[in-house]
């Protein structure tokens, strides 16, 4: 499965909310998925992924706020050791993401630009 970064995050934090019905009804089948099968390959992207196949503020292959979506994927990837291109399981990608960042006060360094903060801020993992 293609993930950027910082979707690694996004994924652990879901709590049933998205941009439009399409959208979290397949995000709820892929959080289901790797909630279930934690040895699923992932790939990290610098570009569209899995998520974004299904994002309405997907558009012609870029994300209509992608310049903040390129801020919050490198310093993702940046606190959990990773880069686009490399390939491991959900189980040590989430893992990086809760020991590195949800662990390591990194969250806000990452998100505090996302609409959904304040929801993500209060929802436990
Ligand atoms: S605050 Fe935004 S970027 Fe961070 S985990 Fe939540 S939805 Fe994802
Ligand atoms: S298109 Fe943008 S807002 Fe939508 S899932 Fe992808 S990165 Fe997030």
């Amino acid at each position: 499965m293609n993930l950027r970064p910082h979707h690694a995050l996004c994924i652990q934090k879901f709590t049933g909310h998205g941009y439009d019905m399409d959208f979290t009804r397949h995000m709820t089948g892929v959080v289901s998925a790797l909630r279930n099968n934690p040895d699923t390959p992932v790939c990290l992207v610098s570009g569209p992924d899995e998520l974004c196949s299904h994002c309405p503020n997907c558009r012609e292959g870029r994300c209509s706020t992608q310049e903040k979506v390129e801020i919050m994927d490198a310093r993702a990837a940046a606190l959990c050791g990773v880069k686009p291109g490399d390939r491991l399981t959900w189980a040590e990608l989430s893992g990086a993401a809760r020991e590195r960042i949800f662990a390591a006060q990194g969250f806000e360094q990452v998100c505090s630009a996302c609409q959904w903060f304040d929801l993500c801020r209060n929802t436990k993992i």
